[in-house]
């Protein structure tokens, strides 16, 4: 069941790439196994899908904790909102920190990762659609505290992460994706020699996202049904 969906979304990718004079090999997938076990991650990695996202610390430590060295290897993605006193544990899995949102969350993850000599890659979270339920910075305040952070020396900021409004239509996402990108054209990058990543689009809207610069999708449903 898994490979006839990841083939029918890499078509799909595919597509949306030609149509947009792209090249697929630069979009990174994350399976996003959140809602699965153990069993699917390792079944994502012998697909080929090396990047794994979860939303939960506790729930990917479970999973986690089972794995093999060699799955334990992949790039394991926090997608969720991350609490400060959880960030000890998500230093200990998380390869990439996609869902950083404030200030506050970003110093923490620099004490922490000091204390073990991690340097911890992440993504800062913009809430790009201004809603009061959604977390991530203001794209207002962003340059600035992106600034802030990129002082830090025990975090390396690497792009931008955004989750679009529920949308029953994708083309309901193009104008947020199209905004993030903006923003990240706007942000002086200074510690990236490499474009900085754009994570955008999720199953009911990545070739969207794909068309307007996503370099890194996130997908659940559209991969595990
Ligand atoms: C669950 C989740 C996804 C994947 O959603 P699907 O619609 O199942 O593809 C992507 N990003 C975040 C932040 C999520 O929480």
């Amino acid at each position: 069941m898994f490979i006839g969906a990841l083939t029918e979304v890499r078509r799909r990718i595919e597509r949306a790439c030609v149509k947009t004079n792209r090249s697929a090999e630069g979009i990174t997938i994350v399976a996003v196994t959140k809602a699965m076990s153990s069993e699917a991650i390792s079944e994502a990695a012998s697909f080929g899908l090396f990047d794994i996202g979860e939303n939960k610390v506790k729930e990917a430590a479970v999973k986690y904790n089972k794995l093999s060295d060699e799955l334990k290897g992949l790039k394991w993605h926090m997608i969720g909102h991350l609490q400060t006193n959880k960030v000890k544990e998500a230093l200990r899995i998380f390869n990439l920190i996609q869902s950083v949102d404030s200030l506050r969350l970003a110093c923490e993850i620099d004490k922490e990762a000091a204390k073990i000599n991690k340097v911890q890659d992440i993504l800062v979270e913009i809430n790009v659609s201004g809603e009061k339920a959604k977390f991530g910075l203001s794209p207002l305040e962003s340059g600035s505290v992106i600034e802030e952070m990129s002082q830090l020396k025990n975090i390396n900021v690497k792009g931008l992460m955004v989750i679009a409004p529920v949308a029953v239509n994708p083309e309901d996402s193009r104008s947020y994706f199209r905004q993030l990108k903006q923003l990240s054209e706007s942000i002086r990058w200074p510690a990236l020699n490499r474009i900085p990543v754009l994570s955008m689009g999720m199953s009911g809207d990545f070739e969207v996202a794909v068309e307007e610069g996503a370099n890194m999708i996130r997908l659940g449903r559209a991969l595990f049904g």
